[in-house]
């Protein structure tokens, strides 16, 4: 099996006959048949013919082999967002009477996914500690179909331990889809943990320009089978051009994840030295409470760290305003660093006391980095720092 970078550049399925060396871009909502026969196979799913783009398209494809042998995964599939890759996915597997079981660190619309939607049809969940997985074990039930989880969590950086909730999931007849939006596929790699279904906001280091809003879901050929009917249906597919900018992105997503694991690591050191910072959150940290899991289960500790301010939450804003490499936005995994306040941002629509209960304090400063020097933010980072 070749290395990372290299499944990085090269094309999983090469099958241009004009010799272009980067794929093309089937732009196109629907494809023509030669005859009226042809049409029933197609649709049955007996033919290789494709039959309209929200089910199906050749970029999009070309562009799923890839992601599927990135995570040793029979198949992948694509969406136009992260969420809509997580709720299509966590749709195939329940019905009105089925159980799910999350843990409670998530992101602000998976959380609301589990606690508001689901329930509204008539689907129970529960919301489970994140790291101390005993809650997990009493939770799961013989209604329970799907054990939801995402390591490294947002914005807490706590982990789950993939290995294990695999464990406690698969004892009950329940499958685990994980959420490894944080890792990307070059430091985590949660199938061959045990997990049945892996999901990403390929929004972020699986595209890594900021420049594109998509989702991907990898599995086995069946559970990826049944995602892409429920796809169908809920209508979250990759447009092919979205689909081939991703599929461009993928090509230095080593490159970039491997500087990124270098740049976190040298700014989270840094900042845990600080004297007007109180706590940093980073999986690479010896002080991390799961340091030894995060070497278990993680071959690198991400772009994302998150740290906690001596003051409140105006003190947090007048460190971000004072960054000039960083940008104050939403989002993480792109090639340049932003911050964000989550207790305002991601988490705003989780209640107050929910967000403390979960490690949000209000000067909790999230910082997804980019691939600048190193040096630089540390620069950077520093000064906004002494002039609060
Ligand atoms: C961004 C993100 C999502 C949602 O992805 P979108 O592409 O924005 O829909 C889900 N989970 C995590 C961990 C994320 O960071």
């Amino acid at each position: 099996m070749v290395g990372k970078s290299t499944r990085s550049v090269h094309e999983e399925s090469p099958e241009d006959q004009k010799g272009s060396v980067v794929p093309p871009i089937y732009e196109t909502s629907t494809f023509s048949f030669p005859k009226a026969e042809e049409v029933p196979k197609a649709v049955h799913g007996e033919s290789p013919r494709y039959v309209y783009t929200r089910w199906d398209n050749p970029t999009l494809a070309r562009l799923e082999a890839k992601m599927a042998a990135f995570e040793g995964a029979e198949a992948a599939a694509f969406f136009s967002s992260g969420m809509a890759a997580i709720s299509t996915s966590v749709l195939s597997f329940v019905k009105e009477g089925d159980h799910v079981v999350a843990t409670r660190d998530l992101y602000g619309e998976a959380h609301k996914l589990m606690a508001e939607v689901l329930p509204r049809f008539g689907v129970e969940t529960s919301l489970v500690d994140t790291v101390d997985l005993r809650e997990m074990e009493s939770a799961v039930r013989r209604s329970t179909k799907v054990v939801y989880i995402e390591s490294p969590a947002n914005p807490t950086l706590r982990l789950v331990d993939i290995r294990r909730a695999a464990k406690i999931a698969h004892l009950r007849g329940a499958l685990l889809l994980i959420d490894g939006t944080f890792a990307s596929p070059i430091n985590q790699q949660p199938l061959r943990l045990g997990a049945d279904v892996v999901l990403h906001s390929a929004t972020k280091y699986i595209n890594g320009h900021a420049d594109v809003v998509a989702g991907a879901a990898s599995g086995s050929e069946e559970k990826i089978a049944a995602i892409k009917m429920m796809r169908r249906t809920l209508g979250g597919s990759l447009d092919p051009h979205a689909a081939w900018l991703v599929m461009r992105g993928m090509k230095t997503m080593a490159l970039r994840v491997r500087a990124q694991n270098e740049n976190a690591m040298a700014l989270a050191e840094c900042l845990s030295k600080h004297k007007k910072v109180r706590k940093v959150n980073y999986p690479g940290l010896k002080s991390h409470p799961q340091h030894s899991l995060a070497m278990k289960q993680m071959s690198g500790f991400g772009g994302v760290l998150s740290f906690e301010i001596e003051g409140d939450a105006r003190a947090a804003a007048r460190v971000v305003n004072r960054l000039r490499l960083a940008s104050i936005a939403a989002s993480l995994g792109g090639v340049e660093t932003l911050v964000s306040l989550p207790f305002v941002l991601s988490h705003h629509q989780v209640s107050d006391e929910e967000k403390r209960r979960s490690g949000i304090p209000e000067s909790l400063i999230r910082v997804a980095v980019g691939v600048e020097d190193a040096d630089d933010l540390i620069q950077d980072f520093g000064r906004a720092l002494s002039s609060t």
